[in-house]
């Protein structure tokens, strides 16, 4: 027995073939990905089913593993066949030796804004413009695609109106295929598994819809701009690094229509809708503080694993059908193409030298946790009522902090208060406010 626990839903990875399963047993190859449905008593079995084939059947927990990270490197890339602005002799260069379906797709230089996709076929390279017609992407104006992954993607299953299927893309020089990785790594989920439904929320990139992934309820976050899609990874790559209760899990991602990142489903919604819709009457200060604690734990947590959040607000915090608050939209590097521009920067939420200096630390994560316990103890409420993001930024200089919510605890407002220290170094770190809302909470239940 391997002595590790693997619970429902949890995804792993074989590591050597079995290929003469006995009745009722999984047959699988050294690196498949499995789901677990449920441990057999006893012996350190499991019933699970194969990602790849849909097929039930059981396996020993000692022939699992866990998948590994994917490093967030500016390497790794969904689009490894795009080789930006290089000419068409350049092109022909890359695509030897001659390969039938050898494919990348280039920056036109002759007609700025347009691509071209070039392909290996008979010895020869064709060359296809490929361009922009209402906001869509068509090389024979028939089919129309959204961006260049999806335009890849139909070209790879059908030839359509060019000379051969792509078989086979070129990479840049030191870019790597994300698809080969996450596949490599076990995070890439099948799409023939995945049932799309409603739409459950509305993000700043995509819609967020409902979803069922091998009997499993999910959420499925869509990404279609392929730009986006690219810097989303960096929010995939740190969420393969993080297992905790308190932390939203990613079940894996698919690469179509640009992203699906396959989430676990939080059926409560997100915290700030959670306690604006039921308010005092329904919600008790026990759960408050419980609500608060489980987001600290998260926190401890990834500031253990050196991961900064960088946006830290309830509207990012999901509650679970069982009440569990779990952390989302983290490690997101936030990437602003046009570089330095703070418009985007949740100002109410962070913290003074992240906002002047750009200096984000768990430490700033602190400051905007301050702020995520005065929301959760309003009953979500927008922090600073009444002030202009401008006044904020200027009070907070001059020592002003927001007063208590109307019914908050002293000790809790203390603990705000101590987040909110201009200094960096004065504020306390996630373990310690977890220690303290542990005692709070107990202190509560033993009147
Ligand atoms: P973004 O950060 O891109 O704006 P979010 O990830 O915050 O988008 O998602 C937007 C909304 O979608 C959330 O407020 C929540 O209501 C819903 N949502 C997101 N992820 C899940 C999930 N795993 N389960 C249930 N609902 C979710
Ligand atoms: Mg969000």
């Amino acid at each position: 027995m391997s002595g590790k626990h693997w619970p429902p839903g949890t995804q792993c990875v074989t590591k050597h073939d079995h290929n003469k399963p006995k009745a009722g047993e999984l047959a699988f190859r050294k690196g498949d990905v499995v789901t677990i449905i449920e441990a057999v008593e006893g012996k350190g079995w499991y019933r699970a089913r194969h990602n790849e084939s849909g097929q039930e059947g059981l396996l020993a927990g000692s022939v699992l593993r866990e998948r590994g990270a994917i490093r967030a490197d500016h390497k790794l890339s969904l689009m490894p066949w795009f080789h930006g602005k290089i000419s068409g002799v350049e092109a022909v260069q890359e695509l030897q030796p001659a390969e039938d379906g050898l494919f990348l797709v280039r920056e036109s230089i002759r007609h700025p804004g347009d691509y071209v996709l070039c392909v290996s076929f008979g010895k020869e390279v064709m060359h296809y413009r490929v361009v922009h017609e209402e906001n869509m992407l068509s090389i024979d104006s028939q089919q129309r695609f959204y961006n260049l992954i999806d335009m890849i993607e139909h070209y790879t299953k059908e030839q359509g109106a060019i000379c051969t299927k792509l078989v086979k893309p070129k990479p840049k020089t030191g870019m790597k295929s994300a698809e080969e990785e996450l596949a490599k790594a076990g995070w890439l989920l099948n799409l023939q598994h995945l049932t799309l439904g409603d739409r459950i929320g509305q993000g700043e990139f995509g819609d967020v819809l409902e979803g069922e992934y091998m009997g499993q309820k999910v959420a499925v976050k869509n990404i279609k701009c392929d730009v986006t899609a690219q810097a989303f990874l960096a929010e995939t790559a740190a969420m393969t690094k993080v297992r905790h209760k308190n932390l939203v899990r990613l079940l894996g991602v698919i690469l179509h229509n640009g992203l699906y990142i396959v989430m676990e489903f939080m059926s409560k919604g997100n915290l700030v809708n959670f306690l604006r819709t039921r308010g005092r009457a329904q919600v008790t200060p026990q759960q408050l503080l419980q609500f608060s604690l489980d987001v600290a734990q998260g926190m401890d947590y990834l500031e253990s694993k050196k991961l900064v959040h960088r946006d830290l607000a309830a509207r990012n915090i999901l509650i679970s059908e069982e009440h569990v608050a779990k952390v989302s939209d983290f490690g997101l590097a936030r990437v602003n193409p046009k570089g330095t521009d703070n418009t985007v920067l949740p100002v109410k939420w962070t913290a003074p030298e992240a906002l002047k200096h750009n200096k984000f630390s768990s430490k700033s994560d602190v400051w905007s946790y301050g702020i995520l316990l005065w929301e959760v103890f309003s009953f979500g409420r927008a922090p600073y009522p009444k002030l202009s993001l401008k006044e904020v930024t200027e009070l907070l200089e001059e020592g002003y902090r927001m007063d208590p919510p109307e019914g908050c605890p002293p000790a809790i407002y203390a603990l705000m208060k101590s987040c909110w220290e201009m200094e960096p170094g004065k504020r306390p770190s996630f373990k310690k406010l977890t220690e303290k809302l542990q005692k709070e909470l107990k202190h509560l239940r033993d009147v």
